[in-house]
């Protein structure tokens, strides 16, 4: 589902990087978000969900377009994302952040604290305080106020942790779960559920951090993470921090896995993290990498196929260690190539 923006410029790409390591793999395209829209359906037709609900994994491109803002949520390209993520109940979002070769110099923190960079954020997406209800504002004794409510239930927990342990375990075994545990009950909850599973994980190492804490860890010693885990609201500002450390939106995939389907192939919905990037639509000058391993990370989750996506990451691996840059991410001054250049170097290290 390329959707709108540089979204069908860098599906393409990834898409036909998926086809040459696994020719088998039967995919089919699909308007969502401002494309459907334009054409006078809804942002999620109704033929684009059935081809959802027979297909192992979602391609993602990013939906939104200024025309739209403004707009209710029904009416926007997003209100697509929003009703695929809760009807396939997308609850474990996934979000690699890698400093490649020879980019350290675009990050924001000092080059020695980014080189060789590998960790991954797991967030709970369908649970606590973004969810939980009471939800609303009301007045009281003639008083406005205001409530969220944070609940999470024991299964939440287990499901998401059990993702991080099994995540953690295929990498450096080190799993930080992070709470808040000294004020928040459901920290208290969450830090219990995620002690108690560690017993079945004992070649993981273990560690809990403080959310404020694991804040200022991320930029004092971002090398030292492995996988961490939390909940929505935490995840949702850590992931962002994370992502920031690599200094490019257009490098970062991600993963939103579901209820769905079977240990080792989840259903799941796989989408660069940055948005539709209407400033370099249609240009060919935007980076196809984090679209090229979103697919990498639908082989390795949907698709029970950790070889293909292997081999696709180390072909990005040695377009970068190259010096192959598209313009985002090339130095001041230093030779930049096109959305389409940057594919084929990929393509040609496969
Ligand atoms: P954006 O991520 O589209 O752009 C932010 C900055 O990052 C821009 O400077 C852009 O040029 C750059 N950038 C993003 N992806 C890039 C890539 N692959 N290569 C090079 N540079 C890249 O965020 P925004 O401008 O805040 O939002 C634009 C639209 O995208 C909005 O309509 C928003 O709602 C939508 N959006 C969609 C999603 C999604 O579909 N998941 C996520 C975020 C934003």
């Amino acid at each position: 589902m390329p959707g709108d923006g540089i979204g069908p410029e860098v599906i393409a790409c990834a898409a036909e990087v998926l086809r040459r390591v696994r020719p088998d793999v039967e995919c089919t395209e699909a308007p969502v978000g401002g494309a459907a829209l334009g054409a006078g359906l809804p942002a999620l037709p109704v033929e684009t969900r059935a081809l959802c609900d027979r297909s192992d994994a979602i391609l993602f491109g990013s939906v939104g377009l200024p025309q739209y803002d403004g707009l209710p949520l029904a009416q926007r390209p997003e209100y697509a994302l929003f009703l695929l993520r809760r009807d396939y109940e997308l609850y474990a979002n996934l979000r690699p952040v890698r400093v490649f070769p020879g980019l350290e110099e675009a990050s924001s923190l000092r080059p020695e604290i980014v080189r060789g960079l590998d960790l991954i954020v797991v967030r709970e997406l369908t649970g606590g305080i973004y969810y939980g209800q009471p939800k609303e504002q009301r007045t009281v004794d003639g008083v406005d106020e205001a409530v969220d409510t944070m609940i999470y239930r024991a299964p939440e927990i287990e499901r998401i942790a059990r993702i991080a342990f099994d995540l953690a375990r295929e990498r450096r075994k080190h799993l930080t779960s992070v709470d808040k545990q000294n004020i928040l009950e459901t920290s208290r909850l969450w830090r219990r559920v995620v002690s108690t599973m560690s017993a079945e994980y004992p070649d993981v190492r273990l560690e809990h951090l403080l959310v404020d804490n694991a804040a200022m860890q991320l930029v004092a010693r971002p090398g030292d993470f492995d996988v961490i885990v939390t909940e929505n609201m935490f995840g949702d500002i850590l992931s962002d921090e994370a992502a920031i450390l690599t200094g490019s939106l257009g490098t970062l995939p991600s993963a939103s896995i579901g209820a769905g389907g079977s240990p080792g192939r989840q259903f799941g919905l796989y989408e660069p993290i940055g948005g539709t990037a209407p400033d370099l639509a249609g240009k060919d000058v935007a980076n196809p990498t984090a679209a090229i391993l979103s697919a990498a990370m639908l082989l390795r989750h949907s698709l029970a196929d950790d070889a293909s996506a292997a081999r696709i990451e180390r072909a990005v691996d040695r377009a970068y260690a190259d010096g192959l840059r598209t313009a985002e991410v090339a130095r001041s001054g230093g030779a930049a190539v096109s959305t389409r250049a940057f594919t084929q170097g990929v393509l040609a290290r496969l």
